[in-house]
């Protein structure tokens, strides 16, 4: 009986250690756990900050950019209020041939743009037979010299030049039927 309980006891000591034992691994575990996310948020937050000297960088290089190209609009436009900026003066010279290079493509396109519009205005204002200026009243009107029959006689007189050609206007001379 004594020797049945002795054997008892020193089992469930047996089992108490082993369940102390696993107790203990399990918290071992939870620690390292722990500590391994604290490292991963720490890195983390150090990422983060690189990522924002990054952005910080790249935002003062855009504010710097936007300053030379608020320059260069000043310019371009003849000139704002301020007249400390807005003088080609105030660039440099490497900024200068930049400026008449851009303002030369965008004269380009400008052009080619208007051309194309024009092309566009001629064409459908032969179509339909109006005006080409008014897009209301019938074309009656063929302008000397440059001979363009395309605008009413209501429109010329408000024109120096023929908006197709950019000829002067000498004469207008008024047509019948088409
Ligand atoms: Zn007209
Ligand atoms: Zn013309």
């Amino acid at each position: 009986m004594l020797r049945a309980a002795l054997h008892r006891s020193a089992r469930e000591a047996v089992l108490q250690r082993q369940q102390q034992q696993q107790l203990e691994r399990r918290c071992r575990e939870a620690e390292e756990r722990a500590e391994a996310e604290a490292a991963a948020r720490a890195k983390a937050e150090e990422g983060g900050s690189v990522v924002q000297a990054a952005l910080g960088a790249r935002l003062a290089e855009l504010e710097e950019k936007l300053g030379q190209a608020q320059r260069k609009v000043a310019v371009m436009t003849g000139g704002a209020a301020d007249a400390s900026v807005a003088h080609p003066r105030d660039l440099t010279l490497a900024e200068l041939e930049q400026l008449e290079k851009e303002m030369g493509r965008g004269l380009e396109v400008i052009r080619a743009t208007v051309r194309a519009k024009l092309e566009h205005s001629m064409q459908s204002a032969q179509a339909t037979g109006r005006c080409i200026c008014c897009e209301d009243q019938q074309i009656n009107v063929v302008l000397l010299p440059c001979r363009h029959h395309l605008l009413c006689s209501d429109c010329v007189p408000r024109l120096d030049s023929c908006p197709i050609c950019r000829i002067a206007i000498a004469e207008a001379v008024v047509t019948f039927g088409r």
